[in-house]
């Protein structure tokens, strides 16, 4: 398994069968201690958004709070079990981090949906 550094969304390029055992660090699998670190130190990067749709592929669909197309973003574990519809969560801009509550997760930015 490796990843391609393509600008190609990585959930077409790479596919993981187990989430919670995935030590791949690409955008949307694991989240390594150093992107997790340099997020938090970013902190004017985050971007406060709400948890639109959540689906089985492990794709989620953000609304910025303040204004701004929605965001889809996909996580290599299926969320909706950990994230619900409506919840307050925050995306980082550069680092692909988005926070909800005291959880962390990698994301990979899939589309920017006109709005
Ligand atoms: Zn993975």
């Amino acid at each position: 398994m490796r990843s391609t550094q393509t600008g190609q969304p990585l959930a077409q390029v790479h596919t993981c069968e187990h989430g919670q055992m995935c030590a791949v660090e690409a955008p949307g699998h694991a989240l390594s201690l150093i992107r997790a670190r340099v997020a938090s130190a970013t902190a004017s990067k985050w971007q406060d958004v709400i948890v639109q749709s959540r689906n089985a592929d492990g794709t989620l669909v953000l609304s910025p709070l303040f204004g701004g197309a929605d965001i889809v973003v996909w996580h290599h574990d299926d969320l909706r079990g950990t994230v619900s519809i409506g919840e307050p969560a925050s995306l980082h801009g550069v680092y692909g981090v988005l926070a909800t509550g005291r959880a962390r997760y990698n994301v990979a930015a899939i589309s920017i949906a006109a709005s």
